[in-house]
């Protein structure tokens, strides 16, 4: 779900420290998460509550909230002080809810990819099928039946799945930078006079992050954005420009992100929907 997005896990480093700790790359000013967010000052517990397993997360926050994230795990917000059975009460209530989401969930849960022939993969929102055929010399093909994948040896799937991703960072590199090219005028001419440079960009494939935008004018989109439709390409191209002007996801940002991108939040959700 959509708020997933905004989970504090304290089991992880915070990822900034990932960045902070590479010598040479400077600061990243923004940084784009979708499996964590670097707020400190919470608690996180794991709790359990009848048939309901779940997070709680304390914080200093004046309502309860809750959401079920997109793998079907419960999580709960509330006020550091409320007693636990203050928040049981509550969950009690709202179990309905909580198991038709967790259903949902639960049916859409993915498998992970194996790379053996007829298996789909996605190119700009679109499906298709592997099919694979031995060849002395390895490539990838897209047509409209499918990638057409020539390899050494069909079974080696480590070897099919490095072929496709090579495959896609090369399309990617085009495609982004296509639309980095179309979208970056739109901002230049909401911050006209302002003498923003189209930044640089740089692929990857990254495990917690959409993109991120770098002091030194570096953008950085995840690969795997090339799976998803363009539009939703395109919101994250736009969210990382509108970091050129602001550096946190204050009121500010969010106001600019709405001029350029009145839909932005549907957009963001979709794509949280789209690619976990
Ligand atoms: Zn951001």
């Amino acid at each position: 779900m959509a708020k997933s997005l905004h989970i504090t896990h304290l089991k992880r480093k915070p990822v900034n420290g990932l960045f902070a700790a590479v010598p040479g790359l400077g600061k990243v000013i923004s940084g784009m998460f979708w499996k964590t967010k670097r707020k400190t000052e919470k608690t996180v517990s794991q709790e359990t509550f009848g048939d309901f397993e779940y997070d709680l997360v304390r914080s200093a926050r004046r309502t309860l909230a809750m959401h079920v994230k997109s793998d079907a795990t419960l999580v709960v917000r509330a006020p550091s002080p409320m007693p636990l059975s203050e928040i049981e009460a509550w969950i009690a209530k709202k179990a309905r809810w909580i198991e038709t989401h967790q259903k949902k969930f639960k049916a859409r849960k993915t498998r992970p990819l194996t790379y053996q022939d007829g298996e789909k993969h996605l190119f700009i929102g679109q499906k298709y099928p592997l099919k694979l055929t031995r060849a002395r010399r390895g490539g990838v093909t897209l047509e409209d039946g499918g990638f057409f994948i020539t390899t050494p040896d069909p079974g080696d799937r480590q070897r099919t799945e490095r072929l496709l991703k090579a495959w896609y960072k090369a399309e990617a590199e085009t495609l982004f930078e296509d639309r980095l090219s179309a979208l970056f005028p739109l901002m230049e001419e909401k911050l006209a006079g302002k003498g923003y440079k189209k930044p640089s960009l740089k692929l990857r494939w990254m495990k917690r992050q959409w993109g991120n935008l770098h002091t030194k004018g570096v953008m950085t989109l995840n690969i795997k954005l090339v799976r998803a439709p363009t539009e939703l390409l395109d919101y994250v191209i736009i969210h990382e420009l509108c970091h050129l002007e602001h550096m946190n996801h204050g009121k500010g940002f969010k106001a600019l992100l709405g001029e350029l991108m009145p839909d932005w939040k549907h957009k963001k959700k979709a794509l949280e929907e789209y690619l976990t």
